[in-house]
């Protein structure tokens, strides 16, 4: 190949992933293994000697993840949230203080108010749309500005480029929670992020199921500290869970592309219903982030939330009701998921600045035929 960057399906294909040196296998095989045999004391084949510090699918699924974010290093974890503590308490110490987004992911909140701080770790929510409160959120301990755009469940959408030169000017690093666009929509490490975090669960694995998360970076020298921190904490991802999101991975493209083009109909069939009080998809000219998400974004992605005229109560019957919809949390799978954020994947912010209403239906649009879709979503509006 050329020194052009290949485009984004040949690298989600490729990258990493070599046809294999010893047998010619075109898929990377599930290295199930814990130790490597050494030609002598020290003599290592490859870098390979425990599999807690590196293991050849891991290797593979880490190289791809660079190679979407256009990072120089990739780290896969065994969940989102190990990927989030690995980081944090890299670039955070006792002391330190982190900005987060107003309706950052309920378990990102969690790990942050919870357990870090335990550690010493300060916080403050802020709306990463407002620059002023943002910079007014600033301390001189501030490590990190914690990023999620598009948000869950509110689907807002924050500036990136203009988030990072407010981190930067604070002397702090800006992460980008990438889970819900995923690198096929959005690279942020282009737009002046300086780590990007995924939940590898969501679109990246794209068939619920594996549970993982990675973290890319560009900066060589906090790649090789968060490395370190990876396989000094421990937290993983296993051979077969590294696999899983391979495979996952070669097909994001084509998934996104459908999921997005379902979640565009949709949103214009929630828009035209009376009992729909607002529909929260950032695909839509009136939404407040339309402007900024067609700037840094090359689609609206999958994810779409909306608010109903009847309250809870309705929010809850239509959560019930869906058929093809399957009622559960998680998000980013082929199939179409309906949730109720209140009660469900962020009941954990109830009480906290991080509450989301209870009026709200989430949906995670699968890649199924459209018109079933529909059908059901009317159906359960009754
Ligand atoms: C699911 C999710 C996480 C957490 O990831 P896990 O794999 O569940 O640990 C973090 N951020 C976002 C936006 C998510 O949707």
């Amino acid at each position: 190949m050329s020194d052009r960057l290949p485009g984004f399906n040949t690298r989600a294909i490729h990258a990493g992933q070599e046809p294999d040196p010893a047998t010619g296998a075109v898929i990377v095989p599930v290295h199930l293994t814990t130790t490597y045999k050494q030609d002598g004391v020290g003599g290592l084949r490859g870098g390979y000697e425990y599999s807690r510090s590196a293991n050849p699918t891991r290797t593979a699924l880490q190289e791809a993840l660079a190679a979407l974010e256009q990072g120089t290093s990739g780290m896969a974890f065994a969940s989102g949230l190990a990927a989030e503590d690995t980081l944090l308490r890299t670039v955070c110490e006792p002391g330190s203080h982190v900005v987060l987004g107003g309706d950052a992911y309920g378990g990102t909140y969690r790990l942050i108010s919870k357990v870090l701080s335990r550690w010493g770790v300060e916080h403050t929510p802020a709306d990463l749309n407002d620059a002023d409160a943002l910079r007014d959120a600033m301390r001189p301990t501030t490590r990190v500005i914690w990023c999620e755009t598009p948000t869950n469940p509110l689907l807002n959408i924050a500036d990136i480029a203009l988030t990072a030169d407010v981190a930067h000017d604070g002397g702090a690093l800006l992460v980008v929670d990438n889970t819900f666009a995923s690198p096929y929509l959005q690279q942020p490490l282009t737009l002046g992020a300086d780590v990007v975090v995924h939940s590898t669960t969501k679109y990246l694995g794209g068939h619920s199921d594996v549970v993982g998360g990675a973290l890319v970076t560009a900066d060589a020298e906090l790649g090789e500290r968060l490395a370190f921190n990876q396989n000094a904490m421990g937290a993983v991802a296993g051979p077969f869970d590294a696999w899983l999101v391979l495979r996952g991975i070669k097909t994001l493209g084509v998934r996104m592309d459908r999921h997005q083009e379902n979640a565009a109909r949709i949103a214009d069939f929630l828009l035209g219903r009376s009992d729909v009080a607002s529909v929260l998809y950032p695909g839509l000219p009136h939404h407040p982030g339309h402007d900024i998400a067609a700037r840094q974004m090359s689609g609206f992605g999958g994810m779409l939330s909306f608010r109903l005229l009847g309250g809870e109560e309705q929010a809850l019957r239509v959560c019930e009701r869906a058929k093809v919809f399957t009622l559960a949390e998680s998000l980013g799978g082929v199939e179409s998921l309906i949730e109720h954020p209140g009660r469900m994947t962020h009941a954990s912010a109830a009480g906290s600045p991080l509450e989301v209403p209870a009026d709200l239906v989430r949906l995670s649009i699968g890649i199924e035929n459209v018109e079933d879709l529909l059908a059901d979503l009317e159906q359960a509006l009754g």
